[in-house]
């Protein structure tokens, strides 16, 4: 644990303490959850360790939502996305450290790569070290920035200028305060509060704009400074927070196969193919629905009704849309759900004969098939391309993507996606490889050997100005129904480590209510026998 820094944990609202186990004599809940992303997942492993009952209903063949792999016929590991862990995930180590894999994580050089045209690659360097002493934030952090070549020198100027008087510095001295102020500008564009502070649009260009499509899959001037500042304030007050880390192989692997055994041997359950079609619900005199009497499932052909003491809706926003009920939207919590929007998103991998990012030696870059390969590994962003951020898996996760005989499998997300949604997925891979070729020169007589194409229509909530009031707690006004997911009140961005969050939330809101929730359980149950 003390590698991936969670000596480091910071404030409450980012890392919640758990409830202390549960007596012998406590009441046992039967929970229905819909959704085996890492929220869901999350808010299970939480309360199966309070001594809870937990099934899990997934509507797809496979567990982890944003976040699963899988493998196609010819083995194949196709992603729904590239997925990095920053060393701030101290919710997400905590579980995988639970489950047994953080040695699945590998830890890559300190430092964000910009890889520009032409073959340019510049660092955004956090490792400093006065001789063997290793120095840490916020020092580290504003060399990093004073000394990036990847901008000119005013731009650094006006970069600290900016940063200097964000409420990051607040952070160093006062975290709670600091985390105050980052809300606080929920309401203003990254690119607006950014220019306001004295920061310049060639810097927003060159290094901003790559790291937003990276964290919300928006620019500058549509992410809200409230997203982009309560990563950085991470970044300028713990050493490790900007640290990369890659799994070594697939997330179904490496990752969520893991959690799902560790759920199971707790006594969860997870049923896949099981999507959730209706929400079952009782309603007081004037209509207004008061708790959740089932859920209506469907397998292809097979329906079935599940009753619960508790149901955890641990969706994504287009999900939630789709099972809220109508009636609910009059109420202005599940309404405002309706509000917020998913951002398309596309990822494509390509591979190669040879190794794409290694421009100094051209026999390394023709030499497949040693057992390891050559290269940047790293997570790379770009601004000169249309995929903002990238990796070459094979270096970066080797135990899944490396592949004897063959060279780099690039994986590039593509934000915006928007102007490729429509296209065809050769026509796709075309551009990305010519764009490749463009980033890589020195790969211009690289042949691709192979292509897949993953699109998502509505992933990440569009986190835009002004969108966080719309976010819904976990705890809903419908008395037996809870929310978890990325997208839902927490104070991390959507990422693994805010559904992680959200999942721990969701699961300790419903601990705090667990009496109420019990007693009505029982009550619920009196009255069937009753009838
Ligand atoms: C391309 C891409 C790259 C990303 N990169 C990163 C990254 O580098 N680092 C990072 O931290 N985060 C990254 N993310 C974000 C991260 O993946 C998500 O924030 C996180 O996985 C969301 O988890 P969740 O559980 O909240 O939602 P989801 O993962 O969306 O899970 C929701 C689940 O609910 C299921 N479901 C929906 N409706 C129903 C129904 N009616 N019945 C049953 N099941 C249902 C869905 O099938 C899904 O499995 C990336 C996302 C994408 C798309």
């Amino acid at each position: 644990m003390e590698s991936v820094g969670l000596k480091d944990v910071p404030l409450k609202s980012l890392f919640p303490d758990a409830p202390p186990p549960p007596g012998p004599n406590a009441p046992k809940l039967k929970v229905a959850i819909v959704g085996s992303g890492l929220a869901g997942l999350s808010t299970a492993v939480e309360l199966l360790e309070q001594g809870h009952e937990v099934d899990i209903y997934e509507s797809r063949p496979w567990i982890g939502g944003k976040v699963a792999s899988f493998q196609d016929k010819d083995g194949n590991h196709i992603e729904m996305g590239l997925h990095v862990f920053f060393g701030c995930y101290f919710n997400l180590f905590r579980l995988m450290a639970k489950c047994g894999v953080l040695e699945n994580l590998l830890l890559k050089e300190h430092t964000h790569t910009f890889c520009n045209e032409g073959g340019d690659v510049r660092e955004l360097d956090f490792r400093f070290f006065i001789g063997d002493t290793k120095i840490g934030a916020p020092f580290h952090g504003l060399r990093a920035f004073f000394t990036t070549p990847q901008l000119s020198p005013a731009d650094k100027l006006a970069n600290s200028l900016a940063l200097g008087t964000s409420p990051i510095v607040r952070s160093l001295i006062d975290p709670e305060g600091g985390m105050k102020d980052v809300r606080a500008l929920d309401d203003v564009s990254f690119a607006d509060w950014f220019k306001s502070h004295g920061g310049s649009q060639a810097s927003i260009d060159r290094m901003w704009d790559p790291i937003a499509y990276a964290l919300g899959f928006l620019d500058c001037k549509d992410i809200s400074a409230r997203c982009m500042l309560s990563i950085f304030q991470f970044f300028a007050t713990k050493t490790d927070a900007s640290a990369l880390r890659m799994l070594s192989g697939s997330p179904a692997d490496r990752l969520l196969a893991p959690i799902a055994d560790y759920i199971k041997a707790k006594g969860g359950r997870i049923h896949t193919r099981w999507g959730c079609r209706e929400v079952m619900y009782d309603t007081d005199a004037s209509g207004r629905p008061t708790d959740v009497s089932g859920l209506r499932l469907t397998k292809a052909s097979e329906e079935q009704i599940v009753k619960a003491d508790v149901y955890v809706a641990a969706l994504d926003v287009p999900g939630a849309k789709r099972l809220i009920p109508e009636a609910w939207r009059k109420d202005a919590f599940f309404d405002n759900i309706f509000k917020l929007v998913g951002v398309p998103v596309i990822t494509v991998q390509l591979r190669y004969d040879g190794w794409v990012t290694e421009m100094k030696d051209e026999m390394l870059k023709r030499k497949v098939g040693a057992g390891e390969g050559y290269g940047l590994n790293n997570l790379l962003y770009s601004a000169d391309a249309d995929f903002s951020c990238f990796a070459d898996l094979a270096l970066t996760s080797p135990v899944d993507y490396y592949k004897e005989g063959e060279g780099s499998l690039m994986q590039c997300v593509l934000t915006p996606a928007d102007p490729y949604m429509a296209k065809t997925n050769d026509e796709i891979c075309a551009e990305v490889d010519t764009q490749v070729r463009k980033l890589f020169p020195s790969a211009k007589d690289l042949n691709m050997t192979w292509s897949s194409v993953v699109k998502i229509g509505q992933s990440l909530y569009r986190e835009a100005p002004g969108m966080d009031p719309f976010r819904p707690d976990q705890k809903t006004p419908v008395g037996n129904f809870y929310l978890a997911g990325s997208y839902t009140k927490q104070d991390y961005i959507d990422s693994m480590e805010g559904a992680t969050l959200s999942g721990r939330q969701c699961a300790y809101a419903i601990v705090a209510d667990v009496d109420t929730l019990a007693q009505k359980a029982a009550a619920a149950k009196a009255a069937k026998v009753a009838a």
